[in-house]
């Protein structure tokens, strides 16, 4: 096996809010190309990681993806970096079309409307994140309209013409039929091939399916880390989640 580079390289991230420490001494290697998943109870700081990661909280310590130091950069920054992230409720623009919201992520383009009567007008990297995302069949639809999954999906779409490498995702299966939660499995495994994709997620028996390695946090800190089955029978990932 081929030791693959380095894509993303936390060290001693810590986040306050007025003196609560939400994280703290979070060390995180995510290598390039692989499907990890971050996990842990309620409250466990899951989710302020990613915050810290998207300059959305202020976090000390350093975070480095592919060479870029991402901690205390705006936002703008972080999008040019590679780094895109989507919510646990999805925001698109719910009046405009699938094919739209792809086309103004992509920012491609001043006057999307002319360009969109025209599909050969249509940028290749908008036809293939529709591709990849199976919303082929929808492009035309207004995105208010999609189903919850679709919508989680449609964002994911738009990160991807975003060129995004580093892809940070809450919770994208939270409220999805059985159904929809394999399909984003499945596409989840497809992007990470030449992206890397960190998922905050709660359900362990989703994850088992395609987890590379497992991040467990618990009260602000790692707690475990490892294959599914590893942590899954680490005693003190146990404790945790039976006592949670
Ligand atoms: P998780 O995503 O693992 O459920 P969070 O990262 O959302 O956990 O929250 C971690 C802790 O930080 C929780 O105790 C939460 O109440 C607290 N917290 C999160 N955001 C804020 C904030 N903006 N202000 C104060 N406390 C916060």
């Amino acid at each position: 096996t081929t030791t693959r580079p380095l894509a993303l390289e936390v060290t001693g991230l810590r986040v306050e809010f007025d003196g609560f420490v939400a994280v703290r001494d979070v060390d995180l290697t995510v290598p390039a190309g692989e499907l990890r998943f971050l996990i842990g109870p309620n409250g466990a700081g899951k989710t302020t990681v990613i915050d810290a990661l998207t300059g959305l909280v202020r976090g000390t310590g350093t975070a480095r993806f592919d060479g870029h130091e991402l901690l205390g950069r705006p936002v703008h920054r972080l999008v040019r970096a590679g780094i895109g992230r989507t919510f646990q409720t999805a925001s698109v623009f719910e009046g405009h079309t699938v094919l739209q919201n792809l086309d103004i992520a992509a920012g491609l383009h001043r006057r999307p409307t002319t360009l969109l009567r025209r599909r050969r007008g249509v940028p290749e990297e908008v036809l293939r994140a529709l591709d990849t995302v199976g919303l082929d069949d929808l492009a035309d639809r207004p995105a208010g309209e999609l189903a919850h999954g679709q919508k989680q999906w449609l964002e994911i779409g738009m990160l991807l013409v975003q060129d995004a490498r580093l892809l940070l995702l809450d919770e994208p299966v939270a409220g999805m039929s059985g159904e929809e939660r394999a399909a984003t499995g499945e596409l989840l495994r497809r992007i990470s091939r030449d992206r890397t994709v960190v998922v905050v997620e709660h359900d362990m028996e989703f994850l088992r399916n395609y987890a590379d390695t497992v991040t467990v946090m618990h009260r602000g800190s790692i707690l475990a880390e490892g294959g599914v089955d590893e942590v899954q029978s680490d005693p003190r990932v146990i404790e945790v989640y039976l006592g949670a």
